[in-house]
């Protein structure tokens, strides 16, 4: 198999990428370097079946003869797609316009990194893949939340009126070892300031929720997406709920600091609850997530220790 990665150099590309290079797999590796870091990469460097190349997939592009096409180039993290406005709306529209068509042109399988942001902050708890959303089209997050809308809907119309192999993952917060340090979101964030001895920034009053995906997990059901016949989307997460408190508490738990937490305002439209009812994973893919947070955390700390030096 000869396999396109979109957003090869970021965190779950980067994980994606080796998991597919393990299985024997031929792959190229695209990035624009928005977000990404070439160091999630940098043991690959004598892969000789891997190539990278530092590219914005917003515009076209043709990797040659590929089998399929894993699409996850996108800013992620709310900091960085706050930041990257314009270029997320795009890289969720164009872009995914262009890397479909490389799908179509070479009848390879396609898969898109979707999101449990498509939910919004949702009145229906835990979400399933049926429950249609709560967004807010113009707010701040709407950058992400409405490309990634958008996105879905264009895949869907590849699939149904161009016959395209496609698979849709609505993604959960996933953390783990190659989660940029600084990237802002809630995991890298605690885990950084609490290596530090500086305080756990919480932001409102702490009792929002998430669910939190250690990334092996996660690569795995995106793999198990890839090779079945379900083009629906299909939510990939760990269903084990944590208030924001909570997790600053693993954290703190995790790396024995004794770091206070400190209340900041919460950014506009912040979802206030957020977990996966992942029945459809379970019956369709036979996948289910097993690191509970508290492994999850311990294998990322020594990742953050030795990518910064913190802490050590
Ligand atoms: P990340 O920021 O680490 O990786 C995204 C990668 O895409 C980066 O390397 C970035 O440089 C690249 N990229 C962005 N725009 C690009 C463009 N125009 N052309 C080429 N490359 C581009 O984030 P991640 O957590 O690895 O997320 C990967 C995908 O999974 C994203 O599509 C994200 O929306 C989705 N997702 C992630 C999570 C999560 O919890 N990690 C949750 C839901 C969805
Ligand atoms: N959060 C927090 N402190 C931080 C970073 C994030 O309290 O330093 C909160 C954020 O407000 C949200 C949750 O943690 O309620 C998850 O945030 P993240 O940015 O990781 O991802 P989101 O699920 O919001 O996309």
């Amino acid at each position: 198999m000869r396999v396109l990665v979109t957003g090869a150099a970021g965190f779950l590309g980067s994980h994606l990428t080796d998991r597919l290079l393990a299985e024997d797999c031929t792959v190229l590796g695209v990035d624009n370097l928005c977000t990404g870091d070439l160091e999630n990469l940098a043991h690959l460097a004598s892969e000789p079946r891997f190539r990278f190349e530092e590219r914005d997939i917003c515009t076209p592009f043709d990797p040659g003869p590929v089998d399929y096409v894993f699409n996850l180039a996108s800013p992620a993290s709310p900091p960085e797609y706050l930041r990257l406005a314009i270029e997320t709306l795009r890289v969720g529209s164009v872009g995914v316009e262009n890397t479909l068509e490389i799908a179509q042109k070479y009848n390879a399988g396609f898969l898109h990194a979707s999101t449990s942001e498509c939910y919004g902050d949702p009145l229906e708890h835990p979400q399933t893949e049926t429950y249609w959303g709560n967004v807010n089209p113009v707010g701040l997050r709407s950058v992400y939340d409405e490309a990634k809308r958008y996105a879905e809907a264009l895949v869907m119309a590849y699939h149904r009126t161009r016959g395209v192999n496609t698979h849709l993952v609505r993604i959960f917060n996933t953390y783990g070892p190659r989660l940029h340090p600084s990237d802002g979101r809630v995991i890298s964030n605690f885990i950084m300031q609490a290596l530090h001895g500086e305080p756990l920034t919480v932001y409102g009053d702490g009792n929002q929720t998430r669910s939190f995906c250690y990334v092996d997990d996660l690569i795995e059901g995106i793999v198990r997406l890839s090779r079945s016949s379900e083009h629906m989307p299909v939510n990939i997460g760990n269903p084990n709920e944590f208030t924001i408190l909570e997790c600053a508490q693993a954290i703190l738990d995790a790396t024995g600091s004794s770091s206070e937490l400190r209340f900041e305002p919460l950014p506009q439209d912040d979802p206030t609850r957020r977990c996966p009812d992942i029945t459809r994973a379970r019956t369709l893919l036979g996948w289910e997530p097993r690191i509970p947070l508290s492994e999850g955390l311990r294998r990322s700390l020594e990742f953050f220790k030795s990518r910064t030096g913190a802490g050590v």
